[in-house]
């Protein structure tokens, strides 16, 4: 079991502010934990030596090429002890859940995936959210390592101080559900609750792009009606009032078009959300247009399934007109949102995530066509479009970063409370 320690006077606040440094960009040197924190090399030796033998940190040698010449101590490089303990991240969208179980350094170590039925009730979601995390609890590779907690990124609107989900659309019956402390019931574990938007930035922030900007945007489009953009400026995600910054899917792009679940028309979500996208091929297909998508979702219905955007990327690759006609339509939209973003909040860098990061640099080109029209040029020249290193695992793998997160940064590393503690 690991060791946990109490919290007060300097060398408690100094022990957390390295435990901080190390989750926000592991590994460091012992030069650079001084610089950050000043302080003298041997108050960063007594302070490392401490977590070394609490067995929350392991120091190993750098890379090759990353060695330093200079005289002195070896250089080593400092980083969280992936076996220390774990922590499982679940992403519930109105499709799927999808799970991962992860070590204390945030490598993915098990994923799961689990789909939602096409009719979905809260009853079903809850059901299918305890399903995954107590796969994830009892899977063969999580040996007897402690298990921190479980974050959870949850589509819709999120109370994250409360641990409450106040709207999951489509669902009408889904309202103010105490998502934390039901699954902190039901599983006997410490339960963390964010927007699942903002979970898959956390995700960007710490382990994808942007670790290397100050400030950027992240878009986020998983299979199903979902597209938000999260922002960073400074390291922090931006929220606004309610947790509601990043609503870009409900930008109105066409005044006109079609009915959205938000009440509005013509929402960016409704024509370029990867939903829209399949349901305009579907459309197509029932009205008898030729396409190879035609046999790709018979095939599915066959298996009880229907058509995914990836279905369609490929199709697109395999240059099938249909496809093609709609991704070149939805890039353009994408373009236009992310036109806005770019001039409104000007990051350095827009990260493309989810089903959109294995879309393809055709599909990236054609969105940044319509970027390049529609920005301030300065903003434009100045920023880069890039799909996503972690693709459709940021959102669990930043719902897992959430319980280090709370625990490392806010509550610092005590034994986990009891459940009552937590509800
Ligand atoms: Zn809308």
């Amino acid at each position: 079991m690991p060791r946990y320690a109490g919290r007060q006077g300097r060398g408690e606040e100094n022990r957390d502010r390295l435990l901080r440094l190390l989750h926000q960009r592991s590994p460091v040197t012992r030069a650079t934990i001084g610089r950050v924190l000043r302080l003298s090399p041997a108050a960063v030796s007594h302070l490392l030596h401490r977590l070394l033998v609490e067995g929350l940190v392991v120091e190993e040698d750098l890379p090759e090429g990353q060695r330093q010449t200079s005289r002195g101590r070896r250089p080593s490089a400092i980083r969280l002890n992936p076996r220390f303990a774990q922590a499982i991240g679940l992403e519930v969208t109105d499709v799927e859940v999808h799970g991962v179980l992860v070590d204390f350094a945030a490598q993915p170590l098990v994923q799961v995936h689990h789909r939602l039925p096409a009719l979905l009730n809260p009853q079903g979601v809850l059901a299918a959210l305890e399903t995954v995390a107590r796969s994830l609890m009892h899977h063969p590779l999580r040996g007897e390592t402690p298990l921190l907690g479980l974050g959870v990124g949850v589509h819709g609107v999120v109370d994250p101080e409360r641990g409450v989900s106040h709207t999951f659309p489509p669902m009408e019956a889904w309202r103010d559900v105490p998502v934390a402390r039901l699954l902190a019931q039901r599983l006997g574990l410490p339960v963390f609750l964010d927007f699942r938007l903002y979970a898959a930035t956390l995700a960007e922030l710490l382990h994808g792009e942007g670790r290397h900007h100050r400030c950027f945007a992240y878009l986020n489009a998983a299979d199903g009606a979902t597209l938000g953009l999260g922002y960073v400026e400074g390291g922090r995600i931006l929220r606004g009032q309610l947790g509601l910054v990043g609503q870009l899917g409900h930008l109105c792009v066409e005044p006109d078009g079609r009915r959205c679940f938000c009440g509005s028309r013509g929402c960016l979500i409704t024509v370029a959300s990867p939903r829209a996208v399949v349901e305009r091929a579907q459309e197509e297909i029932r009205a008898g247009v030729e396409t190879s998508l035609a046999a790709v979702a018979r095939r599915r219905a066959m298996a009880g399934e229907s058509l995914v955007f990836s279905d369609l990327v490929q199709a697109f690759h395999q240059r099938d007109k249909l496809a093609v006609d709609l991704l070149a339509q939805a890039a353009h939209y994408l373009g236009l949102g992310i036109a806005h973003a770019v001039n409104l909040l000007n990051p350095a860098v827009v990260i493309l995530g989810g089903v959109l990061a294995g879309a393809g640099d055709e599909f990236v080109h054609m969105i940044d066509r319509t970027v390049a029209r529609h920005t301030v040029p300065r903003a434009y020249q100045q920023t880069v479009l890039k799909p996503s290193r972690l693709g459709a695992q940021a959102g669990a793998l930043g719902a897992a970063a959430l319980v280090i997160q709370r625990l490392v940064e806010e509550r610092g590393i005590e034994p986990p409370p009891p459940v009552e503690a937590v509800l």
